[in-house]
């Protein structure tokens, strides 16, 4: 082995509720190998998610062998400084300006470069996924939260402070709901996971008939977004009702940016994406009211191509770019 050029960028998908790991090839990039997939359990502990993360990566090298790893492409919730790698404040991990990139190099004894998760979702579909090829890129994560990245001409638009692409906490009402980020009406209050759990709740609780109620034996503490696709899906007009308004206000964001980027494609992965064309198709169709024709002739709206190891892919990308010239 020794001489050779490295074959493999570990990349690392930190979420708010999922780990993942795996080792990208670095000429060909595709489907990561040696995946390890982890419950994030912040609740732990900020030391704690640091420590398994750092564990996980040394499981990952140890696979194949120091001699043929570049390098560790991180990928975080942010906002957070990808020139310095810090992380500014992650209020699920409580991580605040937490040096992780420089914390996770060091244990691992190999250089690491940090980026925002939603930024290496977007990089990973730009790369290897529904983007490819395309000059203007933006991606949005519909998950626990909902993250967004903008890509221009391959190049992740960062912004002054690093918190460019935000687009989970773009308003669709300026006094609608409240978000964990202290603003108002932001997208994600209604569409992440738990916006959609909650807004169906809120509906059965006012009195609309639903076997919601009866998916999760009474306990409705306990529908998540999933459960709501699964009345949708058995024909509970309470739940497509609720999805049918997810579409819209996720429309309603998406045509915000449209207008803001013009991009050629807007590529949505996450798990509530996993709704498919049930989600998009309506989107489109709402998107399509809110936009000029040229834009929506100009644009396609489209699911990840690369599933659950799109962040993964990114991140490895974004440090085989940083370090394409060693
Ligand atoms: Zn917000």
């Amino acid at each position: 082995m020794k001489g050779e050029r490295p074959r493999w960028v570990v990349g690392v998908d930190i979420g708010g509720t999922n780990l993942r790991v795996g080792r990208v090839a670095v000429e060909a990039g595709g489907s990561p190998t040696g995946v390890r997939r982890s419950r994030t359990r912040p609740e732990l502990g900020p030391d704690q998610v640091l420590d398994r993360v750092v564990a996980m990566i040394r499981d990952s090298v140890a696979d194949v062998g120091r001699d043929s790893i570049a390098g560790i492409g991180l990928g975080a919730p942010g906002p957070l400084d990808a020139e310095s790698g810090v992380v500014a404040e992650t209020p699920n991990l409580g991580w605040r300006d937490f040096p992780l990139r420089d914390l996770v190099a060091e244990a691992c004894g190999l250089p690491a470069t940090l980026d925002n998760d939603a930024n290496c979702f977007t990089f990973g579909e730009w790369w290897m996924g529904a983007g490819r090829g395309c000059r203007r890129v933006v991606g949005i994560t519909l998950g626990t939260g909902i993250g967004g990245g903008v890509m221009i001409d391959g190049e992740i638009y960062h912004g002054a402070s690093g918190g460019a692409g935000e687009v989970g906490h773009t308003s669709v009402d300026f006094g609608g709901r409240p978000c964990a980020c202290g603003s108002r009406g932001c997208v994600e209050a209604y569409a992440s996971g738990p916006g959609i759990a909650a807004r169906a709740v809120e509906a059965i609780t006012d009195g609309s008939g639903s076997i919601l109620a009866s998916l999760v034996d009474g306990r409705l503490e306990e529908v998540t977004a999933e459960t709501v696709r699964e009345a949708a899906a058995a024909g509970d007009r309470h739940a497509r009702e609720v999805l049918r308004e997810t579409a819209r206000i996720l429309a309603t964001a998406v045509a915000n940016v449209i207008h803001l980027f013009d991009p050629d494609v807007v590529v949505i992965g996450g798990g509530v994406a996993n709704a498919g064309e049930r989600l998009l198709r309506p989107l489109r169709r709402e998107v399509g009211r809110r936009v000029f024709r040229t834009q929506m002739r100009a644009c396609r709206i489209l699911r990840g191509e690369l599933g659950d190891t799109a962040g993964v892919i990114g991140a490895a990308g974004v440090f085989r770019r940083a370090h394409a010239a060693s």
